[in-house]
């Protein structure tokens, strides 16, 4: 399947100059959405995962049905006050300033094996701070899984040496 057949690209969006990849056509269409997480979900077979964690919102929409077809749990990550009971946080940084992400303290057991989803890989900033929460809490960072890597912006070089899978690269 040409999985880049699912995604729209939209010039100037959401600031001039900016060239935004938009996964809803991939989403609304069954066959696409189900290959793409099934492709996930095979990189992720025989790594032993006991969790998968994404940042909201889309890595919710990849990594819950990854969770599901491997029949692990999925733990979210939150912008601050989003989650109702004690966090850990971590920074990033943005364009201009920082932003923060949050995991409730007790969502990953100290040694479980974590896969990370999110539904692409720009600068490396909200990948980053994941993998700091994760190791906060003790998780192992086993992988990390992408629809979408844009090439261009060397995010990869923010993150160290980690096991990726990209489906798409822009
Ligand atoms: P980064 O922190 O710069 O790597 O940006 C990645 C985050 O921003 C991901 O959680 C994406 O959902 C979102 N993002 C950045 N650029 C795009 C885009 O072109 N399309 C969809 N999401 C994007």
């Amino acid at each position: 399947m040409e999985l880049k057949d699912y995604i729209a690209t939209i010039e100037d969006y959401p600031q001039k100059g900016i060239v935004f990849r938009d996964i809803s056509p991939l989403m609304a269409d069954g066959n696409a959405y189900k290959y793409a997480v099934t492709e996930i979900a095979q990189y992720a077979q025989d790594k032993q995962i006991d969790m998968i964690v994404g940042p909201e919102a889309r890595g919710f929409i990849i990594g819950c049905p990854v969770a599901y077809q491997l029949g692990v749990g999925f733990a979210p990550v939150r912008k601050p006050g989003k989650l109702p009971r004690e966090v850990v946080s971590a920074e990033y940084e943005k364009e201009y300033g920082t932003d923060t992400l949050t995991m409730h303290l007790d969502a990953i057991k100290p040694g479980q094996r974590v896969l990370i989803v999110d539904d692409l890989l720009a600068t490396g900033g909200t990948m980053k701070a994941t993998i700091e929460l994760v190791e906060k809490l003790g998780g192992v960072v086993a992988g990390l899984a992408f629809l979408i890597e844009l090439d261009e912006l060397q995010g990869r070089k923010n993150l160290g040496n980690y096991d990726y899978k990209v489906l798409m690269h822009y």
